[in-house]
């Protein structure tokens, strides 16, 4: 996706060194539509390095062009909703372990550095 417009807020779990990202993107699709993207991000761990994991996600495309006899442009309605299950996702935990147990992911090594 070419981004527009990309935040993230992310929520650190300093003892582990984990942490959950929540991320919300406007962006066009490599389809020439438009897209607002959410997801819950969790860095990974795995022996191979796979950049960000994602927990949950969504995507909500956007028709383009808009069609005729649409009163009102489908962006600012996506992002609103897009928006809201950010907020249901961050009421459901912010603790990157009960994230990673939903995906199946593996968490940070709790050994110490050697
Ligand atoms: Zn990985």
């Amino acid at each position: 996706m070419a981004l527009i417009m990309c935040t993230s807020v992310v929520l650190s779990d300093l003892r582990s060194g984990d942490g959950v990202e929540l991320e919300l993107a406007v962006g066009w699709t490599p389809e020439g539509t438009l897209a607002v993207d959410a997801g819950v991000g969790l860095p990974c761990f795995c022996a191979t390095e796979h950049g960000t994991h994602y927990a949950e996600s969504l995507t909500i495309p956007i028709p383009v062009p808009i069609p005729a006899g649409m009163a009102l442009h489908p962006l600012p309605a996506a992002f609103a909703a897009a928006t809201a299950q950010l907020a249901e996702w961050s009421g459901q935990s912010s603790s990157p372990s009960h994230w990673r147990a939903l995906a199946g992911l593996p968490g940070p090594s709790l050994e110490p550095p050697r």
